[in-house]
Formats: C-alpha cells, structure tokens, sequence
C-alpha cells in the first residue's frame, strides 16, 4: 500500500535490517528495541490491524508465529522465553498500521507489561 512504511521496507523501497525473508513475510530489526532482541515479523499483505485479519488470512497468521519462534531459536533466546505481541489501535500503543509481531527477548520481562 502507497505510503505504508511496512509495506516500503517489504518491498525494499526503504531500507532494513532485515534478518529474514520469504514468499509470506519479512522480519527485520526495530529501529527503536525496546530488548536485547526485538524483531519485526510482518506479512507482505498489507492488513492495517488484527481486527482486519480475515478467514483466508489464518495460515499466514499462523506462519507469522512460526516464523517468530524460528527466529527466536536462531537468535538463542528461545529456551530462556520470549514474548510475540501484536498491539492493536491507540490504547495497545499501535503505531503502524500493517500488522506486525514484535518478537522480544533476551532479558527478563515483566507482566502485565505496561
Ligand atoms: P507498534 O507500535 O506496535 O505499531 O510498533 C511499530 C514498531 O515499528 C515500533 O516498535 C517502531 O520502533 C518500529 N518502526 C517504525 N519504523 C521503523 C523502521 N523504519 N524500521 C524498523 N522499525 C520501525
Ligand atoms: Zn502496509
């Protein structure tokens, strides 16, 4: 979608640290961590919120989270644990609107988070 920043950096229009890709997804580094790791996983398709997310979207959905606990193997945080979040509209602190999983980890993390 035209001036969609992740839909940008999926089309490598605008750059990124991008640690994996595929047919369905991308996942790069967040430009602003908030851990030690803090990974991006965003689908190709451009869907503005979890609450756009349709019947013919539920595999994708599902790859996203795989795609996030592989990266999460890889980047050695898995046994320790880590969190794959969605945020959705104002209140859950939604800034870009095309969905994306935050992939956090390698520190310890609090709950409820705030
Ligand atoms: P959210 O607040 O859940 O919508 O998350 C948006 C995330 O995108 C934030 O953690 C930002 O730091 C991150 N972000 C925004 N622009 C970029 C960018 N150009 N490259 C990497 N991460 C970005
Ligand atoms: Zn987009």
């Amino acid at each position: 979608m035209t001036g969609c920043i992740f839909c940008e950096i999926a089309a490598r229009n605008i750059p990124a640290r991008i640690v994996y890709e595929d047919d369905l997804a991308i996942a790069f580094e967040d430009i602003n961590p908030q851990a030690l790791v803090h990974i991006l996983i965003v689908p190709r398709k451009h869907i503005a919120t979890a609450l756009e997310i349709g019947d013919a979207d539920q595999a994708l959905i599902g790859h996203l989270f795989q795609m996030g606990a592989k990266i999460a193997q890889n980047k050695g945080i898995a046994e320790k644990g880590f969190r794959l979040v969605m945020n959705t509209n104002a209140d859950a602190g939604q800034t870009v609107f095309h969905i994306h999983l935050h992939l956090l980890g390698g520190r310890s993390m609090h709950w409820p988070p705030g």
